[in-house]
Parts: structure tokens; C-alpha cells; sequence
């Protein structure tokens, strides 16, 4: 559903993205990980269209976004973005808005949904997220883990193909960390298309399907999530793991 050849990003002299080529399946959960600096941000916020790529192409459920560093028309770019749904480190929520209203606003706005169906699908995801009590309530009444599940609600309410997620739990106590992992295993099991960048490497392990990891800018390894985390071939990624155990 996602494939991407070629990758280049650089910030004037500061090439933080080299020759990136990975693609994502159909209900396939991809785990990135690799040192703080390595790009694993943005490489979602190239794919994503948050910061524009330099070079390479990306191709989302078919249609061909970035082309040899050049990207699409507007109106086609904004349609194959609607595909994607990111969910950030640090919730992104709308803080004058109520719970109900953080979900239902792009619905609205960048799908045309009425208003009530809008709401429907709102209150249905939250209930989903074990917050059907919290929809009058504001994002600053939550703990972090209930404003990561309603960032999450509000991501699947646009129906996306692929869920992104940038460490949704680095933010999060170790108790809260453990709801947002739980969320994420029901997503895989309703094998959602998936791609997580995480220092959770025993959610790595278990619930993706592939991992790879990112060093300087470069894809250093990538294969099954859990022959690359018990047996990594490469010495980067050996030094790597080595913190988590
Ligand atoms: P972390 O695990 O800490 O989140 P990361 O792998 O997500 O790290 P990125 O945030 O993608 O890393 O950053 C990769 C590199 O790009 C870093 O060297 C960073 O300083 C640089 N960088 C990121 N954003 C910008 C920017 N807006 N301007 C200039 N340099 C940037
Ligand atoms: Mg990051």
C-alpha cells in the first residue's frame, strides 16, 4: 500500500535521509527503530507530506505522490494523503476543543460528513477506546494515555489506510504506555495497515510483522521484526538492541 524508492530530505547542508526504500503491505504492521537523530521522524513526515521530501519517489495505494523529487498535482496529493493517518508523540489534540469535537472537526471539514454522522463515528471509536464517558470533556481534563487514545480515534475516524505512528508512548508513564500498546495490538489483530516507529522493542517483536532500523539518515537493517530484534546481522543494529537488554 505504501512504497517508497529512493528517499532523500536535507535541511540546507544536513542530509537526513539517504536512499530510503522500503514498502509497506497490505495489513502489515512495520516497526522502525534506531537512534535518537536517525530520521525515523522524518521519514514519516516525508511520507506524509508534513515536510517535503528532496528526492526519490512515494507511492501511496497506488498512486504515485513524490516522482523522481517531484510531487503531484494538489488535489492528487490531498486525496492519497486522506489514506494516511498519523498519530504523534505528543497527541496534537485540540485544546480548546471538547473530546467529541477533536473527532468529529476533519470528518466535517476534510471528508463533508454531516454533522451527526460525523458524531456517530466519533462516539462509536470512542467507546471502541474505552472513553465513551469522556466525550464532553477536554483534552486538558485527560490523563496522556486517554488523550493518546482519542488522537487515535480521531485518526481512524477520516478511515485511514495505513495508521502511522510516530513513539505514541514516549510521552507516556510506563502504566500509560501499556493501554496505548494494547490499543495498537487490537488495531494489528484487525490487521490494519500499520507502520510504528517505537522504542518498544518487546511490542516490536511481537506484534510487527518487519522491522527495520534506521542510523544516520540510512536504512541499516531490515527483515521480520523478530529475527531482526533476537538475531540482527548487522553490527549497528547488535550495538543498538544492546541498550534494551
Ligand atoms: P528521535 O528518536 O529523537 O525522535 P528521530 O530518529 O525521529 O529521533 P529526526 O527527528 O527525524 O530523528 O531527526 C533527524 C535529523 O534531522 C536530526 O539530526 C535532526 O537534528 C534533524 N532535523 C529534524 N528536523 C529538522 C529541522 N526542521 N531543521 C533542521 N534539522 C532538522
Ligand atoms: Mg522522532
Amino acid at each position: 500500500v505504501v512504497t517508497v524508492e529512493h528517499l532523500s530530505k536535507s535541511y540546507g547542508d544536513l542530509q537526513v535521509l539517504s536512499d530510503i526504500s522500503f514498502s509497506v503491505r497490505e495489513g502489515e504492521v512495520l516497526a522502525i527503530i534506531g537512534p535518537s537523530g536517525s530520521g525515523k521522524s522524518t521519514l514519516l513526515r516525508a511520507v506524509t507530506h508534513l515536510e517535503p521530501a528532496t528526492g526519490g519517489s512515494i507511492a501511496v495505494c497506488g498512486t504515485r505522490i513524490l516522482d523522481g523529487g517531484v510531487y503531484a498535482d494538489p488535489a492528487t496529493l490531498r486525496a492519497a494523503l486522506l489514506k494516511l493517518g498519523l498519530v504523534f508523540q505528543d497527541f496534537n489534540l485540540f485544546p480548546h476543543f471538547s473530546v467529541l469535537r477533536n473527532i468529529t472537526e476533519a470528518q466535517v471539514r476534510v471528508l463533508r460528513r454531516g454533522k451527526d454522522e460525523a458524531r456517530a463515528v466519533a462516539l462509536a471509536l470512542l467507546d471502541k477506546m474505552g472513553l465513551a464517558d469522556k466525550a464532553a470533556a477536554y483534552p486538558c481534563e485527560l490523563s496522556g494515555g486517554q488523550k493518546q487514545r482519542v488522537s487515535i480515534a480521531r485518526a481512524l475516524a477520516l478511515d485511514p489506510k495505513v495508521l502511522l505512528f510516530d513513539e505514541p508512548t514516549s510521552a507516556l508513564d510506563p502504566e500509560l504506555t501499556g493501554e496505548i500498546l494494547k490499543v495498537m495490538r487490537t488495531l494489528a489483530a484487525e490487521k490494519r495497515t500499520m507502520v510504528v516507529v517505537t522504542h518498544e522493542m518487546g511490542f516490536a517483536r511481537e506484534v510487527a510483522d518487519r522491522a527495520m532500523l534506521m542510523d544516520a539518515g540510512v536504512i541499516v537493517e531490515e527483515g521480520p521484526a523478530r529475527e531482526l530484534i533476537d538475531n540482527p546481522r548487522n553490527e549497528r543494529t547488535r550495538a543498538f538492541l544492546k541498550r534494551f537488554s
